[in-house]
């Protein structure tokens, strides 16, 4: 399909004729439309299809309509993904997108500073990207809350299987009000993954690269 499908407005359209993108990728072209109705989703897909765009796109979208139905504090959009290097791209992508809806948004990996992670959450974050493992502990300093998530998002889910991360990974979904939109995304899926998305995920579309 083409952007016009979308129906994107002309804060983020700007953004995506300036990258020079012609289409959308076939991920983005599935995923876009059912991440825009709300729906759960299972994104099985690789880095360099076009995955993080195809979830941080509805989650602007949805952030812009959320900020003025709550106002309030703690992030609106949560995206958990397995590593620093990794969580550090996703923030530049959010960045890039966000910047025409003035978009706050916070990185917090492991062996980053504390002190500066805890006061881009208290500064007003409407997105965390974060390691699991350094949320958690965000939380318990209560430099943040999760009590206004409502779009969530798990990127490389097997990945962070991989490093060790599931009772963290399943703790953070069970702190998460059931009235939000889930997105997993994971360049395999197996058993556990498998798993995990049927314990956090209602009523998915499965989206495949
Ligand atoms: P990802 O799979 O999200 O890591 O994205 C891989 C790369 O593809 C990133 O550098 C994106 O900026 C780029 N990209 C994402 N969507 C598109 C698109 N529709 N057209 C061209 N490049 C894209």
């Amino acid at each position: 399909c083409s952007f016009a499908h979308f129906n994107f407005d002309e804060a983020l359209m700007s953004v995506i004729r300036k990258l020079e993108y012609t289409q959308p990728t076939p991920i983005q072209s599935q995923g876009v439309p059912i991440g825009l109705n709300g729906r759960d989703i299972i994104g099985i897909a690789k880095t360099g299809s076009g995955k993080t765009a195809a979830y941080l796109w509805p989650m602007l979208i949805h952030i812009m309509l959320q900020r003025e139905l709550e106002p309030g504090d703690g992030p609106i959009g949560l995206i958990l993904a397995p590593t620093r290097e990794l969580s550090q791209q996703i923030y530049t992508e959010v960045k890039k997108f966000g910047k025409g809806y003035n978009i706050q948004v916070v990185c917090a990996y492991g062996g980053g500073s504390m002190w500066e992670q805890t006061k881009g959450c208290q500064a007003g974050a409407e997105i965390i990207v974060a390691t699991p493992g350094r949320l958690i502990d965000l939380i318990k300093k209560k430099a943040t809350n999760l009590q206004r998530v409502t779009y969530l998002v798990f990127d490389e889910a097997d990945r962070m299987f991989d490093m060790g991360f599931e009772p963290q990974v399943r703790s953070i979904a069970n702190h998460v009000r059931p009235d939000r939109q889930t997105l997993l995304f994971s360049a395999t899926f197996r058993k556990r993954v498998e798993k995990l998305a049927r314990d956090i995920l209602i009523d998915p579309c499965r989206v495949v690269q």
